[in-house]
């Protein structure tokens, strides 16, 4: 055996440990699910179908963190029981991380394309990603500078849940684009943007 096949048994062996005395394989805590008896692992490991070195257990926030991604929702998809999170706060680092992670994608593209990155159609999946995870003080900052630079038309219309919705006059007079170019644009690019739902007049 390598040196690392090594240090990988022996990380299964304790894994393995921890999940009999029914705590998790990462954060050492005590789990829902355990301690398991010899009995009941052999059943879970037939229903697996995997060996027993391979299996491990974890606290929902671990599973969460580490297998769904930090997507609580995904992570539930995966389990026929109910989520029972003790610390929500460890997926917002996780978010946290995702954003950094986002933030250097777009630093990066930025080197590679120079200043007229912004205009570049492949960096829209790395905006998308960036503001998917953005926490909420840095989209203000965003939302900030947009009403600064005097980008954001008035509020003329909302959805029914209250938010604004502009109409694509409104956001072509701001621009200075045409109109036609303006339902383009959003029709190829930003489609899933577009407000399907009832728009009320506030005026
Ligand atoms: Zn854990």
């Amino acid at each position: 055996m390598s040196g690392d096949q090594t240090l990988l048994a022996e990380g299964r062996r304790i894994s393995l440990e921890l999940t009999k005395q029914g705590l998790c394989e990462y954060c050492k805590q005590p789990t829902e699910h355990g301690p398991w008896t010899d009995a009941q692992l052999a059943e879970v490991i037939a229903d697996l179908g995997c060996e027993l070195s391979d299996f491990a257990d974890h606290c929902d926030d671990c599973f969460v963190v580490h297998v769904g991604g930090g997507d609580v929702e995904h992570s539930q998809s995966l389990l026929k029981r109910p989520l029972l999170l003790a610390h929500p706060e460890h997926l917002a680092q996780v978010q946290r991380l995702k954003f950094m992670a986002a933030a250097k994608a777009l630093q990066d593209f930025r080197a590679k394309h120079g200043p007229g990155y912004r205009q570049s159609p492949s960096s829209l999946p790395l905006w998308e990603e960036f503001f998917k995870h953005a926490p909420p003080d840095v989209m203000k900052k965003f939302e900030d500078k947009a009403m600064e630079l005097n980008l954001i038309p008035d509020t003329k219309f909302v959805n029914d849940a209250g938010d604004p919705v502009f109409s694509a006059e409104q956001i072509a007079e701001k621009l200075g684009m045409p109109v036609a170019e303006v339902e383009k644009q959003m029709r190829e690019r930003f489609a899933d943007k577009i407000e399907t739902g009832n728009v009320h007049s506030i005026q």
